[in-house]
């Protein structure tokens, strides 16, 4: 855990290095720990300073919502409870983290949290359940066990939610948005890799974003985006080794319980929005390379980068122009996916 942080910070780091942000001198960042990762934002303008300082504040709140380790946090004591009175920015988000679900036919559904814990990643004390205890578990999976009400939410059937999946890039669209409100017209924030941008850098010119490889601290490449958010789920963090060699990752498939084992070790989904980035770069992880395709021709809103197995990185053709493999990485081959 200590070292993944250590890496996390040294990407951070990283990333500062090679945006080079604000080009003006009135450019202000903040960084911090929330959520479980470093976070670094970036403002330009005058009221960069005060709206900066707002953002910390919303972001710490934010944790103390919607953290599944924190026994105080909203969502703990809608786990323990059953039911219980949420604010109306944990109904937003629950309400979207339906959305999610439905959309992405299951593939994303923050109820798998009770296989999280039986895997062992929320405490980081691994173990492999054994099939009848999986089977038992999937039981308690479903979005449709969440009903909100007024002010009140409800899971049923022993239900349980962890929206580890889709709680940073929310949280980064209300700080864009408050940034927004502010009059901040360039920004950039990095909420542990999961990184949104406000307009374009202040020449005018494109925010160039750093896509972490899964197999260490190098990059896959960079993309080129204005207004957009760039987010990353990976098999680097929180994946441990099981006795038989077997290597589990933190995202765990609906449909079997178990950690996905399919050809996919990143993929990156560009979009406007963070939950729906963050969301789907969780769920499009579940899916892999082939289904992830069949759903982006399908749907569109959005643009994806898919490393497998092989090194091969699938890319939409609406992102393809904007970006640069890194030189010597992990990418062997490019292949574009057309509509
Ligand atoms: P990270 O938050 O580590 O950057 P993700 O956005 O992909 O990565 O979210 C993974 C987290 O979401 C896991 O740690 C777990 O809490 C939760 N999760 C795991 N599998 C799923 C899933 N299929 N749908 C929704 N949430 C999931
Ligand atoms: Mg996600």
């Amino acid at each position: 855990m200590k070292l993944n942080k250590i890496a996390l910070w040294g990407m951070a780091l990283l990333m500062a290095l090679s945006l080079s942000a604000c080009t003006k001198n009135k450019s202000e960042t903040r960084e911090l720990f929330a959520m479980d990762t470093y976070m670094t934002l970036t403002a330009c303008g005058d009221s960069a300073d005060k709206a900066l300082d707002d953002a910390v504040r919303l972001i710490n709140e934010n944790d103390a919502r919607w953290s599944v380790t924190r026994p105080e946090s909203e969502l703990s004591h809608l786990n323990a409870q059953k039911s219980a009175a949420v604010s109306e920015e944990t109904k937003r988000l629950l309400g979207r983290a339906s959305e999610m679900s439905a959309f992405t036919d299951g593939a994303f559904d923050p109820t798998v949290y009770p296989l999280v814990k039986a895997w062992g990643f929320t405490t980081g004390a691994h173990w492999v359940p054994g099939d009848s205890e999986i089977r038992s578990l999937l039981d308690l999976v479903g979005m449709e066990k969440l009903s909100l009400s007024g002010a009140e939410a409800s899971l049923s059937g022993g239900a349980q939610i962890d929206l580890g999946g889709i709680a940073k890039g929310y949280t980064g669209d209300m700080v864009l948005s408050l940034l927004r409100k502010a009059g901040v017209k360039s920004a950039i924030v990095n909420l542990g890799g999961n990184v949104q941008t406000l307009g374009s850098k202040p020449d005018g010119s494109a925010w160039r974003i750093g896509i972490r490889s899964p197999y260490g601290s190098s990059l896959l490449g960079t993309v080129e985006v204005r207004n957009m958010c760039v987010i990353t789920s990976g098999a680097y963090e929180r994946s441990f080794t099981a006795p038989d060699g077997t290597v589990y990752g933190h995202i765990i498939s609906p449909f079997t319980g178990r950690p996905v084992q399919n050809a996919c070790v990143s993929s990156t989904v560009v979009a406007e929005e963070g939950a729906t980035a963050d969301a789907l770069s969780t769920a499009l992880f579940v899916m892999g390379p082939e289904k992830a395709a069949e759903f982006w021709k399908a749907h569109g809103g959005f643009e994806f980068l898919m490393l497998d197995d092989q090194g091969t990185l699938y890319v939409t053709e609406g992102i393809l122009s904007s970006f640069t493999p890194a030189n010597g990485g992990d990418v062997k081959t490019v292949c574009e996916i057309k509509r």
